[in-house]
C-alpha cells in the first residue's frame, strides 16, 4: 500500500501551505491543539482541534485550487492505492447504488410531501440523485467539482453544475430536497456551506446531511493517524455538527447512524441559534483528553 502511494509522487507537503485564520465553528484563533502529524496514507498532515469548540481540522491544507486539483487528479489514484483496488468513476457507481438504496428507505418516509426538485452537492456520478429522483419523479441537479464524474451523471439525464460548493452561487434559486452525502468533511467551508444550502431550501423542503462521526470511528480504529486523511479537511462530531445546524438555521429532524461510522441527519427550515459554547468547549475538553489518553497508551 505504501509503495502503492508513494507511486502517484503527490507531494502533500510541499503543497499544503494554506492556513485558515480561524475556527470554521466558533471563529476563535490561537485555540488549535495539534494532535496528529501523519495521516492514513502516509503524508506529513496536520491534524488540530479547537479548544473551544472541538471542531477538528487540517492547519495548514490544500488551497481550494489545489484540492480542484486534487480531486480531478488525485483522489480516485490514492484511495485506490489505499485500498488495493481500483475505485474510480464505474466502480463509485456500484458503491453508491448500496448506499442509495438504504438512504432511499431511511429518508422517503420522513418527507412530508414529495419533493419536485433534488440538488445533490458532491453528488459525483450522480447515482444517488438518480435513485431518489425516479422514486420521487422529481428532476435532479448534480454539483461536484471532478467533471469526470458529473460526465455520468449528465448522461443520465441529470443537469450538472461543475465546481465546488462553496463558488456555487445559485441566485434565488431553491430546491425542495438538499443533498450532502458523504461530503460535508470534504468542504473547505461547512459553516459558509451549510448557510448557503438553507438559502437554497424551500420553505416546507428537507436537507440531507452525514458526516464520518470521529467519536465512531475512533473508537472503532483506536488511533486518530487512521482517521485523518488529507481528503478530509475537516472531522465533526455530533456536538460539532449540530451546533453548526443550529447557526446555520436548520431544525434536525431525524437521524441514524450505519455500520460504517457515517452519521445521517434529515433537516427541516428552522430559527438560527447560537450553540451552547460553554457545553462545547466542555465536549472538547473531554476528546482532547480522551486523545491524550490513546497517545500514553500507545507511546507505553
Ligand atoms: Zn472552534
Amino acid at each position: 500500500m505504501k509503495d502503492q502511494i508513494a507511486a502517484l509522487g503527490y507531494d502533500y507537503g510541499a503543497q499544503a501551505i494554506h492556513r485558515p485564520a480561524e475556527c470554521n465553528l466558533c471563529g476563535a484563533t490561537g485555540r488549535a491543539v495539534v494532535l496528529a502529524q501523519r495521516d492514513r496514507y502516509g503524508y506529513p498532515a496536520i491534524f488540530v482541534v479547537c479548544r473551544r469548540c472541538g471542531l477538528g481540522y487540517l492547519c495548514p491544507r490544500l488551497s481550494a485550487t489545489q484540492y480542484a486539483h486534487f480531486y480531478s487528479e488525485v483522489y480516485r489514484p490514492l484511495v485506490s492505492a489505499y485500498h488495493g483496488r481500483r475505485i474510480d468513476a464505474e466502480t463509485v457507481q456500484l458503491e453508491q447504488h448500496g448506499y442509495a438504496s438504504t438512504l432511499a428507505a431511511f429518508l422517503l418516509p420522513l418527507l412530508p410531501s414529495s419533493p419536485r426538485t433534488i440538488l445533490d452537492v458532491g453528488g459525483s456520478t450522480g447515482v444517488v440523485s438518480k435513485v431518489l429522483a425516479e422514486r420521487l419523479h422529481a428532476g435532479a441537479t448534480v454539483l461536484d467539482p471532478c467533471p469526470g464524474e458529473l460526465s455520468v451523471a449528465r448522461a443520465a439525464g441529470m443537469e450538472t453544475v461543475a465546481g465546488l460548493v462553496e463558488d456555487f452561487d445559485p441566485g434565488e434559486r431553491t430546491w425542495d430536497l438538499v443533498l450532502l452525502c458523504q461530503t460535508i468533511d470534504h468542504l473547505l467551508d461547512v459553516r459558509g456551506t451549510l448557510a448557503a444550502l438553507r438559502q437554497m431550501l424551500t420553505s416546507d423542503g428537507r436537507a440531507f446531511v452525514d458526516i464520518v462521526d470521529v467519536d465512531v470511528l475512533l473508537r472503532r480504529t483506536g488511533s486518530i493517524e487512521r482517521v485523518v486523511k488529507i481528503d478530509h479537511p475537516y472531522y465533526l462530531t455530533r456536538p460539532t455538527t449540530v451546533a453548526l445546524f443550529a447557526l446555520a438555521g436548520f431544525a434536525i429532524v431525524a437521524e441514524r447512524v450505519t455500520d460504517d461510522g457515517h452519521r445521517g441527519f434529515v433537516l427541516a427550515a428552522g430559527q438560527r441559534a447560537e450553540p451552547d459554547w460553554l457545553a462545547l468547549e466542555i465536549t472538547a475538553a473531554q476528546f482532547l483528553s480522551t486523545l491524550s489518553a490513546r497517545r500514553a497508551g500507545e507511546l507505553g
